[in-house]
């Protein structure tokens, strides 16, 4: 019967960073009929939130793209073709740019949802085979700032923690991030904490993970960096730093130290909004309890200046001694179920494996490895997601190939993207269907095989690798990811330089040899079925076992974190203090536009542009289905708005009609709208972080009126 499983597979599910297992069972053709959290790893111990459980649905979709589609110049209709008609128009488009225009008006905008193998066969296909310079990936949006902040504190991209810390802090501080929504399964591993944890959320929103804390500290939005600042002066002033741990494992700390001296109590209460008592109680949380932790995610990540928020949080953990022990650590909870792969693989910011293009000695080794010319691989910089938008303004751009994420829907103030399209001369899209906003623009859409159709790795937010399995078939004429650049490669001209990388586990064997020596060193996995069978494996986990960071069992599993002897990546072995003077929000609210609106995760039941999650009944019903806006009670009142009137939203850039809820999440005089629905980002302003480039779309100024 179709109820009766023949076989079940063990995989992780692709959506968010959390990595949780799922046992797919399958009939007896080998094809997934149902599935079930997987009790034994490590990572969910049996459970999984609703995305999880309905992750094969929308593999079943009824608009599953399941040949190529070129669009007919005649009738402008996307048009049913074959895939060598399909690959023909890729490389012919492509090269006539690329000979009119130079070999750098190419460009590509991928994701952290595809396995990690596939997104370094497109970097290395792209940039060694193909020539491109310029090419970015839908982390930008998410995990720039905490790649960027790692590296420069810690001296490589490091995320410290594993998950049992969230059963281990006395205290557990989270920034910017609203776990019971948006990671239900490690909110739940904070519920499993028996050490009666005080829990503290700072967020100018009373977000469901507020409303669960024990402490909701609503700061002003983007007043964390100077509130971040007055909680280091006060516990310098308390005398509660480990001077200990600062001298033996640090540098710059005395610079940052006078530097703090200006965070006054009273000038931070001025900025912050916030009574100087609630500062001293968060201080002296930080100050008394053994083990504390600190979270952050998009909160602090999509920030104009959100690197040096990210290490004002490193720096309150290196002050305090906090990192290297249980129940503590600085740690950057990832958005993407591969965002960890896309900042080691993706080969955009970072050379493959995270080298540094523009290091000769790094250039030779990588291509040592991958057994090509060093020649091939540049040494110039990448432009980043806004960079490469602009550059399509610029006519620098020409043709993008648009693998799996939405820019159209997802990009901040999207409403120019219409007008860039047009801009472009050729454009390609890969994806699972051909009716996200993104697709529905292209020249030439390529259909791609979805989670569950293919297998290869995700790295989730504790760094643990685990495995991806094929469950099912694709489609149609839809092939992995994978297999299209290995097609695009030999169509292309320069299948010979990617022989070896014949199949994923392949592709996993040259990637595992590009980081013997690195700190993500992971030479000791023997391939995908010892990572199966070992409940995920975290890096790093060299060939030389003396060298492997123990692993502390638990009844939870095995686990391990960095940093435990004090060491970090950087040359003299200390982390870094950075630090800087906090700038004012780029478009506050002014008389014009007198409200200030927040977007984020709107449902655990959805999943960014909702491409996947529209698919399923079940999360449709979970979820809003149309676009809302938070607005405090007293505005509501002033305005005239009540629950459920339909109200227009408009900002200097568009407008976006939504319907109002009135309730108290929000302060007087700010919004929140969730990022599932495509308006929403015609209202947000393009303000950068100048470190990471990470775009901001927490704060933008917009008014409110019934419709
Ligand atoms: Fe999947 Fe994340 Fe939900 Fe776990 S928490 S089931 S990884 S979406």
């Amino acid at each position: 019967s179709r109820l009766t499983p023949a076989s079940t597979t063990q995989s992780i599910c692709g959506f968010c960073s959390t990595g949780c297992s799922l046992n797919i069972h399958r009939d007896a053709s080998g094809q997934a009929i149902n599935l079930s959290p997987d009790p034994a790893y490590p990572v969910n111990l049996g459970m999984a939130c609703p995305k999880g459980w309905e992750a094969l649905t929308p593999l079943a979709a009824t608009d599953r793209l399941t040949t190529p589609l070129l669009r007919n110049k005649i009738t402008g209709l996307l048009e049913p073709v074959s895939w060598p008609v399909a690959l023909a128009a890729f490389v012919e488009n492509f090269k006539r740019i690329q000979q009119t225009h130079g070999p750098h008006a190419l460009s590509f905008l991928s994701t952290g949802q595809i396995v990690m193998e596939e997104m370094a066969l497109l970097g290395a296909l792209a940039k060694f085979g193909m020539g491109m310079l310029h090419v970015d990936s839908n982390t930008r949006q998410c995990m720039a700032t905490s790649h960027v902040a790692y590296k420069q504190s810690f001296g490589f991209d490091a995320p410290p923690f594993s998950y049992a810390d969230f059963e281990e802090s006395d205290a557990l501080i989270f920034i910017g991030a609203n776990p019971c929504i948006a990671h239900p399964i490690m909110w739940q591993r904070v519920m499993m904490n028996k050490r009666k944890p005080e829990i503290i959320v700072i967020d100018p929103r009373r977000t469901e993970t507020a409303v669960a804390a024990t402490l909701h500290v609503p700061l002003l939005p983007k007043s964390d960096l100077t509130l971040l600042y007055g909680f280091a002066h006060l516990l310098i002033q308390r005398g509660a730093v480990q001077r200990d741990f600062i001298d033996a494992h640090t540098s710059n700390y005395p610079a940052f130290a006078s530097f703090l001296a200006a965070f006054t109590p009273e000038r931070v209460s001025t900025e912050t909004g916030l009574p100087v008592e609630t500062l001293h109680r968060v201080v002296e949380i930080i100050a008394t309890k053994e083990r504390v932790s600190f979270w952050w995610t998009m909160g602090v990540n999509q920030g104009h200046e959100s690197t040096r928020t990210a290490q004002a949080i490193i720096n309150l953990a290196l002050m305090t001694g906090n990192i290297g022990r249980p129940g503590t650590g600085a740690n950057s909870i990832t958005g993407q179920c591969n965002a960890m792969g896309s900042r080691l693989f993706g080969n955009a910011s970072s050379l493959l494996g995270g080298y540094d293009f523009a290091n000769d000695a790094h250039r030779t080794h990588v291509a040592a490895i991958l057994g090509i010319d060093a020649q091939k691989i540049p040494s110039e910089k990448s432009w980043a997601y806004d960079q490469i938008i602009d550059g399509i303004d610029s006519g620098a751009i020409k043709g993008l190939w648009v693998i799996a994420t939405n820019t159209a829907h997802s990009w901040i103030n999207q409403k120019r993207f219409p007008e860039l399209r047009r801009k472009l001369e050729f454009m390609v899209v890969q994806d699972m269907y051909a009716t996200t906003e993104t697709a529905q623009m292209a020249d030439l859409v390529l259909p791609a095989a979805g989670w569950g159709e293919k297998e290869g790795v995700f790295i989730n937010s504790e760094r643990r690798l685990g495995v991806s399995r094929k469950v099912s078939r694709a489609p149609g004429e839809a092939l992995s990811d994978f297999a299209i650049f290995q097609l695009v490669a030999e169509a292309w001209g320069c299948g010979d330089m990617f022989r070896q990388w014949s199949s994923p586990e392949a592709a996993f064997r040259i990637l595992r040899e590009l980081t013997r020596g690195q700190p993500c060193n992971i030479t000791g996995i023997e391939g995908y079925d010892h990572i199966q069978h070992s409940g995920g494996i975290q890096w790093p986990y060299p060939a030389d076992s003396s060298s492997q960071l123990p692993a502390l069992g638990s009844k939870l599993g095995s686990h391990r974190r960095l940093f435990t002897d004090g060491h970090f990546y950087t040359a003299d072995q200390r982390a870094v203090f950075h630090f800087d003077e906090p700038r004012p929000m780029p478009e506050p609210p002014d008389k014009a536009y007198p409200f200030l609106l927040n977007t984020g995760r709107g449902s655990s039941a959805q999943w960014h542009t909702g491409s996947r999650t529209n698919k399923s009944d079940v999360l449709v019903k979970l979820a809003p289905t149309s676009l809302y806006v938070e607005i405090n009670p007293a505005d509501a009142a002033r305005l005239g708005i009540a629950n459920n009137d339909d109200v227009l939203v408009s900002s200097r850039r568009g407008d976006a009609e939504a319907f109002a809820v009135v309730t108290s999440t929000v302060q007087p005089g700010q919004l929140f709208m969730p990022m599932h629905f495509d308006a929403v980002n015609r209202l947000t302003f393009p303000s950068f972080d100048p470190h990471s480039r990470q775009p901001s779309y927490k704060a933008c100024a917009v008014r409110l009126a019934r419709s």
